[in-house]
């Protein structure tokens, strides 16, 4: 997780410097970013993305259009505390964000500047993006529910209900409650059933679990096989990771566990998004602007798919990548992206009564 990469650089105040393949030296800074002739040959990229795979994403931007990115990873949360604590000084153009819950959080705390876009509104689908052009959802991942085949059977697994359900006591693994992938799903369930079912369900969980919240998304799937965890949610890259691991205890997991699209039947599988916006102070808004639409061009859309296994969000784009291709189509959820954001206070008043660590 890039909050790991927080860790790691240590420094209060300062995270993770990446220049581009393009970058000419590393004294240049982002404070040249003001200087006379450089206004849009240069971007300043504030991600909270943290996927390795990105680098190719980046370098094509700067090959095709001359611009230089500067690019800051963190964590969601410290990267928003910087954008915050930076103000009107931030040198932030464009940022980019995993997760509703956190492109909503950065929304309503003004840190987006509303942008016009006549392709991303044409790109975009409306119910993947905010309603007033503040970010853009450029790539989907679906919350998917999978199992220990040796000793649990597919439908006593196969919604998020059934996660609540005395038959899975003892079984259930999630990384911690109040991530944003967890607030999400839970903000989608309480936008659809209302808080009291939502409460309900996450008194459920807490009832079930095979150990307390802890690790990440591909921790579970491990913990699965291992045969700690029964059953466990992960976002769906995080699995096509695996499947399409060289390494051979990865392929050790990936045999022993089997994979769930959940609620098909019913409401449909959680989906979210990846996504991001201009920056409210960007110094250079143009090549802001124009980076965003190159995300949604289709090469940029193909290297999400085939980089971290995400699916592209524009209609028509080829899906190059046969693992992620082979968990086939699948049942969405209706709830607009837009509003499971907003859920998310609930979600969290949810999970402190609960006890959901
Ligand atoms: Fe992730």
């Amino acid at each position: 997780m890039a909050g790991a990469r927080w860790a790691r650089t240590g420094k209060a105040g300062r995270g993770l410097l990446i220049w581009s393949a393009l970058a000419v030296s590393a004294a240049a800074g982002l404070a040249a970013t003001g200087q006379a002739g450089a206004q849009q040959a240069e971007l300043n990229l504030y991600s909270a993305r943290h996927y390795q795979t990105d680098e190719a994403l980046y370098r094509n931007f700067s090959e095709q259009t001359g611009i230089r990115i500067n690019r800051i990873e963190l964590g969601d949360e410290p990267l928003l505390q910087r954008l915050k604590s930076e103000g009107a000084n931030s040198p932030a153009d464009v940022v980019l964000l995993v997760d509703a819950a956190r492109l909503w959080r950065a929304q309503i705390d003004g840190l987006f500047q509303p942008i016009d876009s006549k392709i991303l509104n044409e790109r975009i689908p409306a119910r993947l993006r905010a309603n007033d052009g503040s970010w853009f959802g450029f790539s989907t991942r679906a919350r998917v529910i999978v199992y220990d085949k040796a000793r649990v059977k597919p439908q006593e697994v196969d919604t998020y209900e059934k996660l609540a359900d005395p038959v899975n006591k003892g079984r259930v693994c999630t990384r911690s409650g109040s991530h944003p992938y967890m607030l999400s799903l839970l903000g989608a369930m309480v936008e659809r059933s209302g808080e009291a079912a939502a409460e309900q369900w996450a008194r459920g969980m807490v009832a079930n679990m095979a150990r307390p919240p802890r690790g990440g998304d591909t921790d579970q799937i491990r913990a699965v096989a291992s045969g700690e965890c029964g059953v466990a949610l992960t976002n769906s890259y995080y699995w096509v990771r695996l499947m399409r691991s060289s390494d051979p205890k990865d392929q050790a997991v990936v045999d022993k566990v089997g994979f769930i699209w959940p609620n098909q039947a019913s409401s449909g599988t959680h989906v979210n998004v990846s996504g991001g916006g201009v920056a409210r102070h960007a110094p250079h808004r143009a090549s802001a602007i124009r980076f965003l639409e190159y995300l949604s061009s289709a090469q940029a859309q193909a290297y999400f798919a085939d980089g971290n296994n995400e699916w592209p969000v524009v209609k028509g784009v080829e899906v190059g990548n046969p693992a992620l291709k082979s968990l086939g189509a699948y049942r969405a959820e209706d709830v607009p992206i837009s509003s499971i954001g907003k859920g998310q206070i609930a979600a969290q008043r949810i999970l402190d009564r609960v006890g959901y660590r």
